[in-house]
């Protein structure tokens, strides 16, 4: 028998049967640690609180001669209360934890990482102290691309942004490559014609603030203050460059553009 007990946040849950859910988690130690969670649909067990999503927990599992992991306790440590009775903050989380679910597996041992998706977790529970006029959509904005940012960088494609792409030259750097993950020049711009991909302008701007985020340690990275129309441009860019670089479009990520878009409720209506 092998037992291992983590702190770990759980991702993703996935009911098997009436009774057991199958539990992705993201712990500092192990990285991505799938588990069987026997009875815990019934609100009556004792692990029940401690096992939905976005639970901050601590965690023991077991498990029999190297075969999947069990979890045979489990306690709370931060449930993020206030993110998940708010429709607009699960869905940013719930993006988030859809992309930490898919690399986690490559994550060990990056404390400060882990400590950066929970606090990501902390300030989208808190917006509100960071909302402009009631509004805390430009904060989650921001939040999002932060986090889309300092994610690209933990799977070693940190983007180029100081030379072009395709011929080296640091002048003229006015668009970026998703797919090859960097500014690309004026010059250059007519070899991408014909591709599937093509570059997206940029600016000089644009460029400074993913360099800042980019550059930035997990504590100070949040604490910049940025225009909305600015904003969006580089939401755009960053969104783009994750999905480009995963490869993947998450459900999730549809979900939130609906949300950000504020017509989510036309959805549930028809
Ligand atoms: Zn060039």
């Amino acid at each position: 028998m092998n037992t291992i007990r983590t702190a770990s946040l759980v991702l993703k849950t996935c009911n098997m049967n009436d009774n057991d859910k199958l539990i992705t988690f993201f712990s500092p130690e192990y990285g991505r640690l799938t588990a069987i969670a026997k009875g815990v649909r019934s609100h009556k067990h004792k692990d029940f609180a401690a096992l939905q999503p976005f639970c901050f927990s601590d965690v023991t599992f077991t498990s029999k001669q190297g075969g999947l992991y069990t979890v045979s306790f489990a306690q709370v440590t931060n449930n993020f209360f206030d993110l998940r009775n708010d429709v607009i903050k699960v869905s940013f989380a719930t993006y988030y934890m859809d992309i930490v679910a898919d690399i986690a597996q490559e994550i060990v041992g990056d404390e400060d990482y882990f400590k950066f998706v929970l606090n990501t977790l902390y300030l989208t529970e808190k917006a509100e102290r960071n909302a402009e006029d009631g509004d805390i959509l430009p904060f989650l904005k921001k939040l999002k691309a932060i986090f889309e940012i300092k994610t690209v960088c933990v799977m070693g494609v940190m983007p180029e942004l100081g030379r072009c792409v395709s011929c080296g030259k640091d002048k003229k750097l006015d668009y970026f490559s998703h797919y090859e993950g960097g500014v690309a020049c004026s010059d250059c711009i007519g070899r991408y014609d014909g591709r599937e991909h093509l570059p997206v302008s940029i600016t000089e701007m644009d460029i400074k603030i993913i360099d800042y985020i980019v550059k930035s340690d997990y504590r100070s990275v949040f604490s910049f203050s940025i225009a909305e129309e600015l904003l969006n441009r580089i939401c755009a860019i960053v969104e783009r460059y994750l999905v480009a670089q995963t490869d993947t479009f998450y459900k999730s990520l549809g979900f939130l553009h609906k949300i950000i878009a504020g017509n989510y409720q036309n959805d549930s209506e028809n």
